[in-house]
């Protein structure tokens, strides 16, 4: 068992997206820091299989990012996107966000990983142990028991436990033994696969970059995000029977030509075959849950609080926002960073504080969740009306 550190210790399990910027926050505190994460390190591994691989970073996660001062480094890598392209009947029309050039950004969620796994690799109170899985906490001890790849078990000990460990928390599975959560969940029937468009033979990219594309089929999607090697990531969005119902490569192609003709000639047939049968068909899930924390012992954050489906492009920036959030929380219970009162808080005025978060957070996360439930309409559909009535709005002129 590792020692309790003599000062503050913080266990965070997850060292995804939203716990490495977590512990960035928790370590500017002066925090014992140590992040738990199941996966070997996501910086020896050429792609991490399965997941998405670019996101859009808002405005909500730049300002998250900025205030851990996390940003210098990753944002010159961003590739704004000022509005969506849709892609109809072999035709592009362009929808901009904004009036002012507002922009989401393509990011690549690899690079996010590493960026803050290697910001966190600097700070001297902050330790990773990869290839550790949760399996069991025991609130009133402190203790969480891991199992190590090895298969031995491995216990910790510290004095605050930040579950950030996605969708499928155990975390948050242990938490509801001992508060009295609500708890819901929805999948929807809808699936995603991810498939790529690479860049022409001169190495350019094959559209316009500085849009999202949107392919809206009324009851599915195909969406593309760019990548700074100037490719594009796509996902195609559809309820479970239409993959159920693609069974060979001809059966693709056909449905292809059908329904996205257009970007068979840019993604290329071979490469379209062999991406769309290799890649794993990811399902979506909507979870809600209240509180989200445990007296001054243990909190959630991100997806393990709120997962959301992807069609607000916000599961991420929702999840940085947490941590900016809790930080600005905790600063009014137990002090600035650098302060006697926040380097070593008392339990009374930590347990204050996530009262609070879980109380004014959950209004805001749970909205975010329905939002981008909506949105998934918004996006195969209405948005096909809306660029009628734009180009109607354009004939007027
Ligand atoms: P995760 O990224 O799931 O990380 C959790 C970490 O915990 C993982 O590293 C995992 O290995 C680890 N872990 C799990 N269990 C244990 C355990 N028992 N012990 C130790 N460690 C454990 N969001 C956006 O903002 N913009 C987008 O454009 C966007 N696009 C998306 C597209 C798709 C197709 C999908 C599926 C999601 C998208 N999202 C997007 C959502 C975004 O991916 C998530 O909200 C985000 O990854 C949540 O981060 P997290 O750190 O909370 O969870």
């Amino acid at each position: 068992m590792s020692a309790p550190n003599k000062d503050f210790s913080v266990a965070i399990v997850g060292g995804g997206l939203v716990g490495a910027l977590n512990a960035v926050y928790f370590a500017a505190r002066g925090w014992n820091v140590t992040v738990f994460e199941l996966r070997e390190d996501i910086r020896t591994l050429k792609q991490a299989g399965g997941r998405s691989i670019n996101l859009a970073l808002s405005k909500r996660g730049i300002s998250a990012l900025d205030g851990a001062d996390a940003g210098a480094g990753l944002f010159e890598t961003l590739i704004p996107m000022s509005g969506r392209m849709i892609h109809i009947g072999g035709k592009q029309s362009s929808q901009n966000y904004g009036y002012f050039g507002e922009a989401i950004n393509s990011v690549d969620r690899k690079l996010v990983n590493e960026h803050l796994l290697n910001k966190l690799q600097k700070m001297p109170n902050v330790t990773i142990k990869f290839l550790h899985e949760l399996l069991s906490i025991d609130y009133e001890k402190k203790i969480l028991n891991f199992k190590k790849s090895d298969g031995t078990v491995y216990k910790a000990q510290a004095d605050l436990i930040i579950g950030a460990d996605g969708s499928y928390s155990r975390v948050r599975r242990e938490l509801m033994r001992v508060t009295r959560m609500n708890f819901s969940q929805e999948y929807i029937e809808h699936g995603y696969v991810e498939l790529n468009m690479p860049p022409s033979e001169k190495g350019e990219y094959q559209m316009d970059p500085g849009h999202l594309h949107i392919w809206p089929r009324q009851t599915f999607m195909m969406i593309a995000l760019p990548n700074i090697d100037k490719s594009f990531t796509m996902t195609l969005f559809m309820p479970w029977k239409n993959f159920d119902a693609i069974k060979t490569p001809q059966d693709l192609l056909g449905f292809f030509e059908d329904k996205f003709a257009d970007s068979i000639p840019l993604i290329g047939r071979e490469l379209l075959v062999k991406d769309y049968f290799k890649n794993p068909k990811g399902s979506l899930v909507s979870i809600k849950c209240k509180p989200y924390h445990y007296k001054s012992s243990c909190l959630i954050i991100g997806d393990a609080a709120h997962a959301m489906v992807p069609f607000y492009g916000q599961g991420m920036n929702c999840g940085f926002e947490d941590c900016l959030v809790l930080d600005e929380i905790l600063t009014k219970h137990i002090g600035k960073p650098g302060t006697a009162s926040s380097t070593k808080p008392t339990a009374e005025a930590l347990g204050k504080a996530f009262e609070e978060y879980s109380a004014t957070r959950n209004a805001d996360a749970e909205a975010m969740c329905d939002l981008a439930m909506y949105n998934y309409v918004e996006m195969r559909s209405s948005v096909t009306k809306l660029s009628y009535k734009l180009k109607k709005s354009f004939e007027g002129f």
